[in-house]
């Protein structure tokens, strides 16, 4: 199921129009953020893989920021219990398809850009088409079994991935480019067990969320310094912030054998 907006293809990528510099005039006022960074995100692809929790924060603020085109992919039907923390959908759309409810509401909020939704499972069989043209992934998954396949099609393809995870009350996020920095196996060498239902207040995966578009406009901009090689833990009890350095596994599976820039 493809869907696009009507209005995006009255846009133009070489240039912004005055709607557009007065959308974006605040991140355009920021140090080192000028009209061709904006240019820059108006011109990527990015690959959202999850709208739940943390693909609701993380498509919200790329939607709104200026990405020009999102891809976002999922199998899931809104329901009751996802409301406490899946801020793109409402009360009245119980039981609607997740990707046609979020495609609409990024729409709405920026008619510019160009939403592509994809109510489908992220496989192995279909994982190197959907990134295939796409210049940055960004992970915002429940799984690791789909976390590994995305990773491995990314090191493979030489595409950045945001990553970004939820454990009960602890939020976690890397940057990984492949050639940079370690990946997610590097980081995680064997697959979690996986649970069902992942206890999780609202607040948490929101903030992984906008942390993970906040990494994700970085590395589009060249702004700023992505955290690649660093893991990001959030404690969500104590509010306590800490950056681990994570080092690349020389034996690992999937980009072991990739040749790495400066570490
Ligand atoms: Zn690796």
């Amino acid at each position: 199921m493809v869907t696009r907006s009507p209005l995006y293809h009255r846009s133009q990528v070489d240039k912004l129009s005055l709607e557009e510099l007065e959308r974006y005039d605040r991140q355009l006022r920021l140090l080192g953020f000028d009209v061709e960074s904006q240019l820059k995100l108006k011109r990527s692809r990015v690959l959202i893989v999850g709208v739940g929790g943390l693909g609701s924060a993380a498509a919200l603020y790329l939607a709104s920021a200026g990405i020009g085109f999102l891809r976002i992919i999922d199998d899931g039907y809104v329901e009751l219990s996802n409301l406490n923390r899946q801020i793109l959908y409402n009360t009245g759309d119980l039981g609607r398809r997740k990707v046609e409810v979020a495609a609409k509401r990024l729409r709405e909020l920026n008619p510019e850009i160009e939403v592509e939704a994809l109510g489908e499972r992220l496989t192995e069989e279909n994982v190197k088409q959907i990134l295939s043209d796409v210049d940055l992934a960004v992970d915002c998954l429940d799984n690791f079994r789909a976390r590994f396949i995305l990773n491995d099609a990314c090191v493979e393809l030489g595409k950045p991935l945001i990553h970004g995870a939820i454990y009960g009350a602890e939020g976690r996020l890397m940057t990984i480019i492949p050639g940079r920095g370690p990946c997610l196996r590097c980081l995680i060498p064997r697959e979690p067990a996986e649970h069902d239902k992942i206890p999780v207040l609202g607040p948490l995966p929101g903030v992984i969320g906008a942390l993970e578009a906040l990494e994700a406009i970085k590395v589009i901009t060249g702004l700023g310094e992505p955290a690649v090689g660093k893991l990001i833990i959030i404690d969500g009890m104590d509010l306590s912030f800490y950056r681990i350095e994570v080092r690349r596994n020389p034996g690992c599976p999937a980009c072991g054998k990739i040749k790495i820039e400066g570490i």
